[in-house]
């Protein structure tokens, strides 16, 4: 249940002066995510000012500058009235020891006016100053009071993100309202971690950003904003520790074996593992040892070898009998996995399945029956591995690959295929430790940091469309010296009938041009045409693959050593890094054309830079975050850290760390949320919308 106390922020918006059914639609669909539930104080209470107007700021009209908000002590003077029915403005002149100035107002109100600003006597005005043909004027100021009421104006006027049809005044009224309404609450923090901070009380600070004393009150590092910043952090991460807790609870397997399976797999691999790999793999297979579940997530720029070191831990888990499943995010990429690791899985006597959406009703049941029957050890696939109709006769290891395509749920539900299943993600996309921890939580993270030995580095260049004939001459030399070349088009949703023309177009132009058959491999294929475009490439009948981004993540053509990716300028960073990490994986240098329709804006320019820099998909991912913000790199749209209000994934980096430590210490010391602190924390967790953690606890 929910703590009464938090019953006046948990209100709905419309119990707001001044906010009516349409206001209160309106910031529903502003503020939250979930358009069933009408928004709440609290909603309208963590949406923050980005900016102040200081009203302070007097300099008197003369020295009024050009576009300056200011506040004048004026003597208004005289109304000049515009012709009933005329459209000209009405125009009020006032003067102080400075100078003149004209307010001027459209559609007036003219009995309005004329008691707000009587001839002849003092007001306090405050507004934008624009200097029109060298003559001070303020259109439509925004205060007029008398000198008696100078103390209701606002000294520094926090300015809020509008929406359409949302009035600044309307907006402001339901937050000075909404304010008066903050209950003092239970303090959370630890009262050692606070002092030392300087942090006031959760509703000090709230009703600190909202009511700034100093324009510096709304930078990130205010104190004030720290403080609600670290809370939401703090919600958050206690939140994924409670689930993590709940997974541990539910008792793992500890897997004794003596690891003969996994040497024989790793004897079987044509190559030597790198350092970084084998590290990974004991990480693994000390989780594995334990009787605790594991949730490990094993982060590696594309081509580090994250599929090797998913195999070990399979076979490490097969060898006790139990079952192993591998989910790729796209069919294509199933099949290559499960191609991959055929050969391998023969030598070391793995019965390996695959299964997908697209397999017959009658191969679909066969491999279901040999789930359930144990004939079969591992079995790769699509989201299709965890419906309902699939049952496993006792699967103990759930291996996730390129986990940022999946939701969060679908990774927790899979899981609940088998008893204490362990679980390792994957993930190409090298996201910063930041995002880690507010997507992933407190997962343990083993990171392939070095690429297989041989490998050679890719040359990046860019060039513009109208090099195009140049390029496929050159595309073409390349070929006759027995290259292999990826041509990668766009494909974006708005725009899908026109870029798949173009994708069409591109493929005859090529052919035409090099006069020899290529593959295309799109989207809207079937699976089996897909499938016989990649194999074509992948055996090497056709040399060239003319491709939307359905090869994006994971596609491995080790021969391949040209991509060049058709109007760059239209992808992301991260997007332009996965592709690029198509070539480079063999033992001959590479080349990554990016081919860009100008002219380039500053964005695009950027990336496309950064991408001739660098390599390195760790600083690509920083550099990623900075440009587009957090909300992209995981699929989502929002900026900043995606699901956050306050919190920002740049400026609160270190409060993320702490907020971490600090759950998992709670925890630690009262798992159950009992004492006092504890009762705190669930308000806490209730405040941020991080409650169905909550359940968990009554639960376990
Ligand atoms: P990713 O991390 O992008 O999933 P993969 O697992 O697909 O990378 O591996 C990319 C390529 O590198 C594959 O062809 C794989 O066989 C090869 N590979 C993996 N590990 C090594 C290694 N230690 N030495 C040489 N090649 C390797
Ligand atoms: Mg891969």
């Amino acid at each position: 249940m929910r703590p009464p106390v938090l019953d006046p922020l948990f209100a709905p918006v419309s119990s707001l002066p001044g906010i009516g059914p349409k206001i209160a639609k309106l910031l529903t669909g502003f503020l939250t995510q979930n358009p069933d539930r009408e928004a709440t104080v609290a909603d309208l209470l963590f949406h923050l000012p980005h900016s102040v107007i200081d009203r302070r700021h007097k300099p008197g009209i003369a020295y009024s500058e050009n576009g300056d908000i200011v506040t004048l002590d004026v003597m208004i003077d005289r109304h000049q009235a515009p012709p009933r029915g005329s459209k000209a403005p009405y125009k009020i002149t006032a003067f102080d020891d400075t100078g003149q100035i004209t307010f001027v107002f459209f559609h007036p109100r003219r009995d309005w006016l004329e008691k707000m600003f009587p001839a002849g006597e003092r007001r306090i005005v405050s507004g934008k100053v624009e200097w029109f043909n060298s003559q001070p004027q303020m259109v439509h100021p925004d205060y007029v009071v008398s000198p008696e009421e100078a103390d209701s104006l606002p000294t520094l006027e926090p300015v809020y993100p509008l929406t359409a049809g949302l009035a600044s005044k309307t907006l402001q009224k339901g937050l000075g309202a909404a304010i008066d309404r903050i209950p003092h609450l239970p303090e959370w923090l630890d009262a050692a971690h606070q002092r030392r901070n300087h942090w006031q009380s959760f509703s000090e600070a709230l009703v600190q950003v909202h009511k700034p004393d100093e324009r510096q009150d709304l930078d990130p590092e205010s104190p004030c904003v720290q403080r609600l910043a670290y809370d939401e952090l703090l919600a958050s991460q206690l939140a994924l520790a409670l689930v993590r807790a709940q997974m541990r609870q539910l008792g793992g397997i500890a897997r004794a074996t003596t690891g003969t399976l996994q040497k024989e797999v790793i004897a079987a691999l044509p190559f030597e593992l790198t350092a970084s790999q084998q590290t990974s793999i004991s990480e693994i297979n000390d989780d594995l040892a334990k009787p605790v579940r594991m949730l490990r997530l094993l982060q590696g720029d594309v081509g580090s070898g994250k599929t090797v070191v998913a195999l070990s831990a399979l076979a490490q888990v097969i060898e006790t009998g139990a079952q192993g499943a591998l989910m790729a995010p796209t069919e294509i990429l199933a099949r290559q996995h499960y191609a991959s690791m055929l050969t391998l899985c023969e030598k070391a006597g793995i019965r390996l399945a695959l299964l997908t959406g697209k397999d017959s009703a009658k191969t679909r049941r066969d491999v279901q029956e040999k789930l359930l029957s144990g004939e079969i050890d591992l079995a790769v696939g699509t989201h299709a591995l965890f419906q309902g109709s699939v049952a496993f006769r006792d699967l103990g290891l759930v291996v996730v690959d390129e986990q940022h395509r999946f939701g969060v749920h679908q990774r927790l539900a899979l899981s609940a295929k088998g008893r204490g299943v362990d679980v390792l993600v994957m993930t190409a996309t090298p996201i910063p430790r930041t995002l880690v921890l507010t997507s992933f939580g407190d997962m343990d993270v083993s990171r392939l940091t070095d690429k297989p030995a041989g490998r050679k580095p890719i040359t990046t260049v860019s060039a513009s469309l109208d090099r195009l004939e140049e390029i496929i001459s050159r595309v073409g030399n390349a070929i006759q010296s027995g290259q292999k070349v990826y041509w990668i088009c766009p494909l974006v949703e708005e725009s899908e009938k026109i870029d798949l023309a173009a994708v069409g177009d591109r493929h005859r132009v090529l052919e035409q041009a090099l006069g020899q058959p290529v593959s295309l491999v799109h989207g809207r294929m079937t699976a089996d045409e897909k499938e016989a475009g990649m194999q074509a490439f992948k055996g090497g009948d056709t040399r060239v693959l003319v491709a939307t981004t359905v090869i994006e993540v994971g596609v491995d053509v080790p021969d391949a050593t040209i991509i060049v990716i058709e109007h760059a300028e239209r992808f992301g960073l991260a997007q332009l890094h996965q592709l690029r990490g198509r070539v480079g994986r063999g033992d001959k240098p590479s080349t990554c054309v990016l081919l860009f329709k100008g002219p380039l804006g500053e964005t695009a320019s950027s990336r496309l830079n950064i991408m001739r820099q660098t390599n390195d998909g760790f600083l690509i991912a920083e550099e990623d975050l900075k440009l587009r913000g957090g909300g992209e790199i995981l699929g989502t749209r929002q900026s900043g850290m995606p699901g956050f209000r306050i919190a920002d994934a740049e400026s609160h980096a270190d409060l993320m760390e702490t907020a971490r430590d600090d759950a998992r210490l709670i925890l630690d010391k009262d798992p159950q949320l009992k004492s006092e602190r504890g009762e705190a924390l669930r308000a806490l967790l209730y405040l941020f919308g991080r409650d169905e953690a909550i359940a968990l606890l009554r639960a376990g």
